[in-house]
C-alpha cells in the first residue's frame, strides 16, 4: 500500500494484510495486519519514515500506476562495479 507524507511529500510503501471480519452482531471491521501483528489502520495515520510526522495519507488504488515517478526505486543504483580505468596507460606529458 502506498503512502505519502503530507509533511515532506515522501512516498513509501508498506505491506499490509487486511482481513475483513464480522462479529456475532454483524458489525463489520477491517483488521490490519503487518508482519503478522495487528496494527492500527494506516488511514488513522501512518508515520512517515523520513520525517516522523503522522500526517501520512494513502493513495487510492491505481494512483501510483498513473504517477510512476513517485515510486522510489526498489534498489538504489550503486556505482558501476566495472572500473572506469582504461587498460591503456595514460601518456606521460
Ligand atoms: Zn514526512
Amino acid at each position: 500500500m502506498p503512502f505519502e507524507c503530507r509533511g515532506c511529500w515522501h512516498v513509501w510503501q508498506e505491506d499490509y494484510v487486511v482481513r475483513h471480519t464480522e462479529d456475532d452482531h454483524g458489525n463489520e471491521a477491517d483488521v490490519w495486519l503487518r508482519a503478522g501483528l495487528r496494527v492500527p489502520p494506516p488511514s488513522s495515520g501512518a508515520i512517515c519514515p523520513q520525517c516522523g510526522c503522522q500526517q501520512a495519507t494513502t493513495f487510492p488504488d491505481g494512483y501510483l500506476r498513473r504517477h510512476p515517478e513517485l515510486i522510489p526505486p526498489a534498489e538504489p543504483r550503486g556505482p558501476d562495479a566495472t572500473p572506469l580505468l582504461s587498460p591503456v596507460p595514460r601518456p606521460l606529458y
